[in-house]
C-alpha cells in the first residue's frame, strides 16, 4: 500500500472504514434481531400458554354440566311428556337456578326435533323457549355422538358464545333430547384487553372468535371458499357482514410456531411477531401478535454499539499506524541528519585544514619574499661596504675605514633588529606565564627605554594611567607592544613643530583600555585597514620593517585582548584593550 499515492491511500482507508462500519452495523443488527426475535418468541409462547390454560380451565368447568344434568329424572320426564305445563315451569326454574349456580350464560333443553322446551332465560325477552335449534351442528352432534361443541353468534341474542351440548337418554338408551350450555366468554375477553399484544382465538375455519381487540373479531385469517361461507350462513353461525378477511404476508420464519408477518389489520399495516398455539380440545388456534418495537430498539442499540466499537477500533489502528510511521520518519530523518552533520563536519575540517595549509604556504611565500628583500638590501650594502673598506685599507686611509666600519655596524644592527622581530613574532608565550601587571609600571619601563629620544625630540608626554589598572600577562612582551606603539608615534611626529604624546587608560566593563595618541597627522584612510599586516610600512627603506604592529597585534591577542587603530583630529590613536586582572588573582 505504501507504493500508492497518498491521496488514493486516504480514499482507500476512508472507504475501508466505511465498509467496515456498514458491515459491522449490518452483522450486529442481524445478530440483535435474531436474538431479540428468539427472545420475544419465547415470551410470546409463555404468554400464549397462559391464555390457553385460562381458556381450557374456563371451558372445562362447564363441559360436564350438560352431561350431568342429562341424568336428571325431571328432565327425562319432561322430554317424555313435553305437554306437561307444570313440569315445564318447574324445569325452567331448575335450569335458571342451575345456570346461576354454575355461572354459565344460558342452560336449555331441546327435544328431539330441536325445539327448546325449557331454558334458564325463560323469563327474558330473549327467551330461547319455543325456538328451534335443529340447524345447529351442536344439536346434530349430540344426537349422533352424544355430545357437541360449537362456537357461534347467538341467533336469538346476537351474542357470540360457546355451545356445549350433551344428549339426554332414557333407560333404554334412546335419545330423548339435547341439553345445551352456552358460555359467552365475554368477561374473559374483557380481562385480556389490558394484556400486551393482540390475542386472537380462531376456530377451525381460522375465523377469530375471541380477541382482546374488539376490532379484530370475526376476521378470517385465511380466505373462505364460497361453499364454506354459504354453510356458515346457513348455520347462522356468524353474521355474514361481520366476516372480513385479515390479509397478512410472511416476512420471516423464526421457528415452527412463530414468524414475522406484515399484517393489514384494522389499525393499518404493521409488522408483527406472530406466534401460534393449537388448542386441540376445542379445535381452536391461539394467535398472539406482538409489535416489534422492542426488537427495533434492541437492533438499533446493537447497531450503535457495533458502530462505536468499530470506529474506536479503526481510529485506534489508524493512530497506531500513524505513530509508527511518524516514528519511522523521525528515526530516519534523525539518522540522516546525524549522518549529514558528521559529513559536513568532516568536510569542514578538511576545508579548514586546506585553508590553514594554503594560508601557511601563502604566509611563508610572502614572508620569504619580504625577508629575502629585507636581508638582501643590507647584505648588498655590506658587500659593497666591505669592498670599499678593503680599498680604503689598501690605501691606508684608516679614518675612513673606521667610519665605514660604523656603517657596517649599522647594517648588522638592522639585520639583528629584523631577526629580533621575527623571533618575537615566532615566540609563543611560555605556557602558564601570566603575571599580574600594573599597567602604569609597564608603561613607565617603556618610556624609560625611549627617554633619550623623547628628550632629544622635545616631546610633550601626557599620561593618565590609574594605579589600580592591572592586567595579567607577560611584562616583557607587553612592554614590547608599548614600545612599538610609542616608537610609531614618535616617528609620526618627527616633522611636527610641537610634539605631543597622550597616554590615557580607563576602565571599560571587565577590561582596561589604554590609548596612545599622537599629533603626527594620523594614518592615511586607505592604510587604516592594512597597518596590522606583516611587512606593511610607509616608512623609507631602512626606517621600518612593517613588523612592529603585526607583532604587537599577535601578542595582544595572546593576552585575550585587542588592538585597534583610528584617527582623531590630530593624529593616530592606538587603543589597547586588555582583560582586567581579577582582584584576588595570584601573581
Ligand atoms: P614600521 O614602523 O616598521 O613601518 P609598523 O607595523 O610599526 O611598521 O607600522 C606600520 C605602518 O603603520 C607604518 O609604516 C605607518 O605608515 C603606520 N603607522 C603606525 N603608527 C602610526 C602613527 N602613530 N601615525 C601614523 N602612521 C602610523
Amino acid at each position: 500500500m505504501s507504493a500508492l499515492p497518498s491521496r488514493l491511500r486516504v480514499i482507500l482507508i476512508v472507504a475501508l472504514i466505511l465498509l467496515g462500519l456498514l458491515l459491522s452495523m449490518y452483522w450486529a443488527g442481524r445478530f440483535a434481531e435474531q436474538r431479540a426475535w428468539a427472545e420475544r418468541s419465547q415470551e410470546a409462547r409463555g404468554q400464549l400458554e397462559l391464555y390457553a390454560q385460562a381458556i381450557h380451565t374456563q371451558v372445562e368447568r362447564f363441559r360436564s354440566v350438560p352431561a350431568l344434568l342429562a341424568l336428571d329424572s325431571d328432565i327425562q320426564a319432561l322430554l317424555a311428556s313435553p305437554a306437561d305445563q307444570r313440569l315445564r315451569k318447574q324445569l325452567n326454574r331448575r335450569l335458571e337456578q342451575q345456570n346461576q349456580a354454575a355461572g354459565s350464560s344460558v342452560l336449555y333443553l331441546l327435544d328431539r326435533s330441536g325445539e327448546t322446551i325449557a331454558a334458564s332465560n325463560w323469563r327474558d325477552w330473549s327467551s330461547f323457549v319455543g325456538n328451534n335449534y335443529a340447524f345447529r351442528p351442536y344439536f346434530r352432534d349430540a344426537l349422533e355422538r352424544d355430545s357437541g361443541r360449537y362456537f357461534a353468534v347467538g341467533v336469538t341474542t346476537g351474542i357470540p358464545g360457546y355451545f356445549l351440548s350433551s344428549s339426554v337418554k332414557n333407560a333404554t338408551g334412546e335419545v330423548l333430547g339435547v341439553l345445551v350450555v352456552k358460555l359467552e366468554l365475554e368477561d374473559m375477553q374483557r380481562d385480556w384487553v389490558s394484556q400486551p399484544g393482540i390475542l386472537l382465538i380462531a376456530d377451525s375455519l381460522d375465523i377469530v372468535i375471541l380477541t382482546n381487540r374488539p376490532a379484530w373479531r370475526f376476521r378470517h385469517l385465511r380466505p373462505l371458499s364460497d361453499e364454506v361461507r354459504s354453510r356458515l350462513v346457513d348455520a347462522r353461525r356468524y353474521a355474514e357482514q361481520t366476516l372480513q378477511p385479515l390479509y397478512s404476508e410472511q416476512l420471516q420464519r423464526i421457528d415452527e410456531h412463530s414468524e414475522r408477518r406484515q399484517v393489514e389489520g384494522p389499525d393499518g399495516r404493521h409488522d408483527y411477531l406472530w406466534q401460534r398455539l393449537e388448542l386441540p380440545a376445542e379445535d381452536w388456534t391461539l394467535h398472539l401478535l406482538l409489535e416489534p418495537q422492542s426488537v427495533i430498539a434492541s437492533v438499533r442499540s446493537y447497531r450503535l454499539a457495533a458502530a462505536g466499537v468499530w470506529m474506536t477500533l479503526a481510529f485506534l489502528l489508524l493512530y497506531l499506524a500513524q505513530r509508527r510511521k511518524t516514528r519511522r520518519v523521525e528515526q530516519r530523518s534523525r539518522s540522516e541528519l546525524e549522518h549529514l552533520v558528521a559529513e559536513r563536519t568532516r568536510e569542514l575540517h578538511t576545508a579548514q585544514d586546506e585553508l590553514v595549509h594554503a594560508a601557511r604556504m601563502a604566509a611563508l611565500g610572502q614572508m620569504s619574499a619580504a625577508l629575502a628583500h629585507e636581508i638582501n638590501q643590507p647584505l648588498t650594502a655590506l658587500r659593497m661596504q666591505l669592498a670599499s673598506l678593503r680599498l680604503l685599507l689598501d690605501n691606508g686611509r684608516e679614518d675612513e675605514v673606521r667610519k665605514g666600519l660604523g656603517h657596517v655596524e649599522g647594517l648588522l644592527e638592522r639585520m639583528a633588529a629584523l631577526t629580533g622581530h621575527l623571533k618575537t613574532f615566532a615566540r609563543k608565550s611560555p605556557a602558564g606565564l601570566r603575571q599580574r601587571l600594573r599597567l602604569t609600571d609597564v608603561l613607565e619601563q617603556a618610556l624609560q627605554l625611549l627617554a633619550p629620544r623623547i628628550r632629544s625630540e622635545q616631546v610633550e608626554v601626557f599620561r593618565q594611567v590609574p594605579n589600580e589598572a592591572e592586567v595579567s600577562g607577560d611584562a616583557i612582551r607587553l612592554e614590547q607592544v608599548l614600545i612599538n606603539l610609542l616608537h610609531n608615534a614618535l616617528d609620526a611626529m618627527t616633522e611636527r613643530p610641537q610634539r605631543r604624546l597622550r597616554i590615557v587608560c580607563q576602565r571599560n566593563g571587565n577590561s582596561w583600555q589604554l590609548s596612545v595618541a599622537d599629533n603626527g597627522g594620523g594614518i592615511a584612510a586607505e592604510h587604516l585597514d592594512r597597518v596590522f599586516e606583516p611587512f606593511f610600512t610607509t616608512k623609507a627603506v631602512g626606517q621600518g620593517l612593517g613588523l612592529g604592529l603585526a607583532v604587537s597585534y599577535g601578542i595582544v591577542r595572546d593576552f585575550g585582548g585587542s588592538l585597534e587603530a583610528h584617527n582623531d583630529g590630530q593624529g593616530a590613536v592606538f587603543t589597547l584593550t586588555l582583560p582586567a586582572a581579577e582582584a584576588d588573582a595570584a601573581e
